[in-house]
């Protein structure tokens, strides 16, 4: 049975930290410390895409992006102002699902000064991808428990079946779906 969508979106071919990142970032492993923090001047370049991440781990949502979320009224959603991009805003998702943990997951490079793996990859598309999901998710946002990449690492996004066909027929630009099963 399918309950939910990976929502996956392209690489913004950009960084939110300036090249002067001191205090920022670790100064061993180079990973984002500063997990509030927005830089003024950053502005997305891909601007006919709906939703992009940045290299370092941020979520950029557009406008209608954040239109949509707000007419559906979905909870637990977070839009930032970009300073220097009053229409883009950095996404936040509080809905928290909880991601399964496989032998095929894997957490490599651990950093012994801020405590964190650089690396976390490696997850089964489609069934027993979310451990505790055996219904289909209700009409909004999640992101999985835990955070995956390589060096800054984010939270993946997932929808429920019925966010994505409304995702889909309004037609927002950049996002792609994979199934999740149950
Ligand atoms: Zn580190």
């Amino acid at each position: 049975m399918n309950v939910a969508y990976y929502l996956s979106c392209s690489d913004d071919d950009s960084y939110m930290l300036p090249k002067k990142s001191d205090g920022l970032v670790c100064s061993k492993c180079g990973a984002v410390t500063a997990k509030d923090y927005l830089n003024p001047r950053f502005k997305p370049k891909k601007r006919k895409l709906d939703l992009v991440n940045t290299y370092d781990g941020y979520y950029i949502a557009s406008e209608r992006f954040r239109l949509f979320c707000e007419e559906s009224d979905y909870s637990g959603l977070e839009f930032v102002q970009l300073p220097a991009s009053p229409s883009y805003f950095w996404f936040k998702v509080q809905n928290i699902v909880r991601f399964n943990l496989t032998t095929r997951t894997s957490s490599t490079e651990f950093c012994e000064l801020c405590q964190r793996h650089r690396s976390v990859g490696g997850f089964p598309y489609g069934k027993k991808f979310l451990a505790d999901t055996k219904e289909p998710l209700a009409d909004g946002f999640y992101r999985t428990d835990i955070e995956m990449g390589y060096r800054d690492l984010s939270p993946l996004l997932i929808v429920g079946p019925e966010t994505k066909n409304k995702i889909v027929a309004r037609k927002l630009h950049g996002l792609c779906f994979d199934e999740i099963l149950a």
